[in-house]
């Protein structure tokens, strides 16, 4: 397949779309409105059909094939939430209808609301931010708020560990606190000595992910906890690694007083290309009236069977963080995950994505080193490297890994394993499919000894080999043709 065949498909008088008639009167637009010269492609639908569903073919997704991204929770987006999504009345909604005519959107918010502070322990929800880092960023913003509300102005610092993401430090620098990183202990907890020493009448809150982005639950969460309100301090939790949580233990009970959700990971919404995202933040009761406006209430009304929504900013609120309401169509695709799997449903996804990581790592930590050899919950971080091995880096692992038809793990994060290779299988994937990737593992991990060019050369087999990422990434060329080699 030539470049030009790919990229230049038109053709003067070739159409695949045929206007309506127009069920407005004609109207003629001002000459100086109309440009002369508009190059729009002429092509017919099959052609279009087939460019769009080759180019759809070049790019992984959880639709093609196994997709272990640590960290960002690759599951498979069930096709029953796209139904609902697509229902006309959710659909075609306008944010600035009369509320009296969207009561059925307003009535899946509100519970939506509810569920999420039902699976966290939480008080009250804000669906609005667009993100977990919108969340993050909602959150410390509300500690913020929080501190100056009671006039406790000296509280600058915010701490994380050292396994961090690194949209918590950007979230608190952004809203103008000093970041201090607190170290990881030998077991991959929190260290409580380091957080005790900073543990004064300066700290706004600690930000926490658990389990942590080594995949291990912190096993001192509660003691953090103790010692981050005892120097009066909010404990803010990164709820990305929900997956493992849902229905066994609520951040809430555990001393959580603020949580994003990632509903584009935790909750099966859409993720990356596919996107956007949605991040709904939690708090407990004290934070309810800071949270940003506005919320889905239910009016008590007498008729308990006829509900009345209303929208209402609380009491001390943020503000406003998203136009509108947030990423409406990723609630209703949330909802219906929900609402599929009801309670024990959710349990068992975590039950089995905690399992499936378990499995996994028992089969490749032999072979793999594993610095924190723990049980693992919903993920794990191996390394990507062998001392007697020289010139083999986790990158040549993730490239190899792609000629077997994987996405790569996440490499080089968290930044406190050499090498990491961060592997998330999700409760999405069968035992056969978990047996290829352990099988892929192990042969490259043989070829790492035996043929270390197969894994320098890699990938063999996609349409673009290895990319030097730097230059990829410095200088980015979106519109122009495959490279004249490509024979898809
Ligand atoms: C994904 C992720 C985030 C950021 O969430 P986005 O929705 O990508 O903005 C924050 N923390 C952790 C641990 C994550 O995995």
């Amino acid at each position: 397949m030539s470049e030009s065949l790919i990229y230049d498909k038109s053709a003067p008088g070739r159409r695949g779309v045929r206007f309506p008639e127009p069920d407005v009167p004609h109207y003629e637009l001002p000459e100086d409105l109309l440009r002369k010269d508009l190059p729009l492609p002429e092509v017919s639908e099959n052609e279009v059909i087939r460019h769009y569903t080759r180019l759809s073919q070049l790019n992984h997704g959880v639709d093609i094939g196994f997709y272990p991204l640590g960290s960002c929770t690759m599951k498979y987006n069930p096709k029953v939430n796209e139904e609902a999504a697509r229902l006309f009345g959710f659909a075609q909604l306008h944010p600035l209808q009369n509320i009296d005519t969207v009561q059925g959107a307003m009535h899946l918010m509100y519970q939506l609301q509810e569920f999420l502070k039902e699976i966290g322990g939480f008080a009250g929800i804000t669906l609005q931010p667009a993100a977990g880092a919108q969340g993050e960023l909602t959150g410390v913003l509300i500690i913020k708020k929080y501190h100056t509300h009671r006039g406790d102005l000296k509280r600058n610092k915010i701490l994380l560990p050292d396994s961090a993401h690194g949209t918590n430090p950007a979230s608190s620098a952004m809203s103008g606190f000093q970041v201090v990183e607190i170290p990881s202990d030998a077991r991959g907890n929190v260290d409580l000595e380091a957080l005790e020493a900073e543990c004064d009448d300066t700290l706004a809150g600690f930000m926490l992910t658990n389990p942590n982005t080594l995949g291990l639950f912190d096993e001192h969460v509660c003691q953090i906890a103790d010692l981050v309100h005892n120097a009066g301090g909010v404990m803010y939790g990164d709820g990305a690694n929900m997956n493992a949580l849902l229905g066994i233990a609520k951040p809430g009970d555990l001393g959580i007083d603020i949580m994003h959700y990632n509903l584009h990971k935790t909750f099966s919404t859409p993720h990356g290309g596919g996107g956007p995202g949605s991040g709904p933040v939690g708090v407990a009761a004290h934070l309810v009236d800071f949270l940003p406006g506005p919320v889905v209430k239910r009016e008590e009304l007498d008729d308990f069977d006829n509900p009345y929504y209303v929208f209402r900013n609380p009491k001390h609120s943020i503000g406003r963080m998203k136009a509108f309401h947030g990423q409406f169509g990723m609630m209703v695709r949330a909802f219906t995950y929900i609402m599929m799997h009801g309670p024990d449903g959710l349990r068992e996804v975590s039950e089995y994505a905690v399992l499936n990581a378990n499995y996994l790592m028992h089969k490749l930590k032999g072979v793999y080193h594993l610095p924190y050899d723990r049980v693992c919950m919903h993920e794990f971080v191996l390394e990507g490297r062998w001392p007697e091995i020289e010139g083999i880096h986790a990158l040549d692992i993730s490239k190899r890994l792609m000629d077997f038809g994987f996405h790569p793990p996440t490499n080089y994060f968290p930044l406190i394993v050499r090498e990491a290779l961060m592997i998330e299988p999700t409760e999405t994937e069968t035992r056969e499919t978990l047996d290829a990737f352990a099988d892929a593992m192990l042969q490259i991990a043989e070829e790492a000894k035996t043929d270390p060019e197969m894994l320098h050369g890699a990938p063999h087999s996609t349409p673009i080999g290895r990319l030097d990422e730097v230059q990829a990434a410095k200088n980015l060329i979106l519109c122009c043709g495959l490279p004249k080699d490509y024979a898809g």
